[in-house]
């Protein structure tokens, strides 16, 4: 039976750029969230060339260079000032035909929201069951609705219910570490506009990027024992204590970060998985499949880029086992290599103890550039065939 009509569960970033990569394809769709009203969780996104070019093939790219910053260098110091490594980013931003930008998460979700129509999504429908037949899927949600369609694509994030009814293969891992994040509108003779900088300390990292107007996107990343539960809005009090040896910018940034608008969240994330990313005609996507640990900044952009690749293939006709064979291994192995990159670069970035970041830090320094170089074209899926 050819797939017409698609229904997608979550409406966060890989569930909207999936939306628009079907609707592109011809197909209808309909998106469901469980939140009653779409709120970008965290502060800011980097939104780097390779997603950049699936934004760019759904229609949204303009709307997003307006809004956000391009990050023309990304750099490493040390807590006490020292530059421990530098890229700059323009020569790849030619080899990849796009820019890496920041922009606010508020900016990414409304763009992708117009360009789709709120129409297709309906919001307060959390999904709590799915069984499949000869004629599609059957969706039914926590308030008693149902729903059906030809295919499933659970685009449902870190905590995917669509993973739980397909294979129960148990909840993500907490990776020790967890992040204060906000927005801040500071001028400070230290912050560069058009950068990212991250400042290593002992088990602690300070990051600041531009988000396009006149904003910072600031992270502060901790090392703890115990992961705290979801998103906790708080206020600059439970930071500033951790940030007296940190350069007085920090400060600032937390100080001048709306209290609503400062949030704390701890990290999980999963290995990449073994066995098929679907059944039938429910596949998954973006955090439901391949949650990251956010060290290279490019969750959502691998998110945008199975959207794309979905579309792509389902404008094909494609259906059934190829649709999810193909698709699969399109993705798999990308997916996995960042995966594990992220998880590599988070253990490294949050040594703890004195000597083993003068260590670190020692070894960052002595990176060559061409070790830089081949790393951001992987991550860019430079000089790869699609
Ligand atoms: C601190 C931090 C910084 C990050 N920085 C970057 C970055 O700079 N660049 C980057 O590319 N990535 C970054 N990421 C990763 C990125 O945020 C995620 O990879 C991306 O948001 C995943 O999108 P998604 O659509 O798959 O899932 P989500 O955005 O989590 O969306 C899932 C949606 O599903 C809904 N949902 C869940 N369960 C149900 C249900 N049962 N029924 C109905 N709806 C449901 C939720 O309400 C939610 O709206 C960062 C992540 C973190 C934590």
């Amino acid at each position: 039976m050819p797939i017409k009509h698609v229904a997608i569960v979550g409406a966060g970033i890989g569930g909207l750029a999936a939306a628009l990569a079907i609707r592109q394809a011809g197909l209808s769709v309909s998106v469901y969230d469980q939140a009653s009203r779409l709120e970008p969780l965290g502060a800011s996104l980097t939104l780097w060339p390779n997603a950049m070019r699936c934004l760019r093939a759904l229609g949204v790219a303009e709307p997003l260079l307006r809004a956000g910053a391009r990050i023309l260098s990304t750099e490493a110091r040390s807590l006490r000032g020292e530059m421990l490594a530098c890229v700059p980013m323009q020569r790849f931003y030619d080899e990849a035909g796009e820019p890496g930008i920041c922009v606010t998460r508020a900016d990414v979700q409304r763009v992708l929201l117009d360009a789709l129509g709120a129409e297709h999504v309906t919001l307060s429908r959390r999904l709590e069951s799915l069984s499949q037949d000869a004629g599609g899927v059957a969706l039914r949600f926590r308030d008693g609705a149902e729903a059906r369609a030809d295919l499933l694509i659970g685009a449902d994030g870190l905590r995917s219910t669509v993973r739980r009814l397909l294979f129960d293969d148990g909840p993500p891992r907490y990776a020790g570490y967890g992040a204060w994040l906000g927005l801040s509108a500071i001028d400070h003779p230290r912050l560069a506009r058009e950068s990212a900088v991250e400042v290593y300390g002992a088990g602690e990292r300070l990051g600041v990027i531009d988000s396009g107007g006149g904003l910072y996107y600031w992270y502060f990343i901790e090392n703890r024992a115990q992961p705290v539960d979801g998103v906790v809005h708080c206020t600059s009090g439970s930071l500033l204590p951790r940030l007296v040896d940190w350069p007085d910018y920090a400060r600032q940034l937390a100080m001048s970060t709306r209290a609503r608008s400062l949030q704390y969240l701890s990290f999980f994330h999963r290995s990449a998985r073994r066995g098929p990313w679907g059944q039938d005609r429910a596949l998954l996507l973006g955090d439901a499949i391949h949650p990251y640990l956010p060290n290279l900044g490019q969750g959502a952009c691998q998110a945008i880029e199975d959207a794309h690749v979905l579309g792509i293939m389902l404008a094909q006709g494609l259906e059934d086992q190829s649709l999810l064979t193909r698709y699969q291994s399109a993705r798999a192995r990308r997916t996995a290599m960042l995966g594990r990159d992220s998880v590599r670069l988070g253990r490294f970035a949050q040594v703890g103890g004195p000597t083993s970041s003068r260590l670190r830090d020692l070894a960052l320094r002595s990176v060559p550039d061409w070790v830089h170089a081949r790393r951001t074209r992987q991550q860019f899926g430079i000089g790869e065939t699609r």
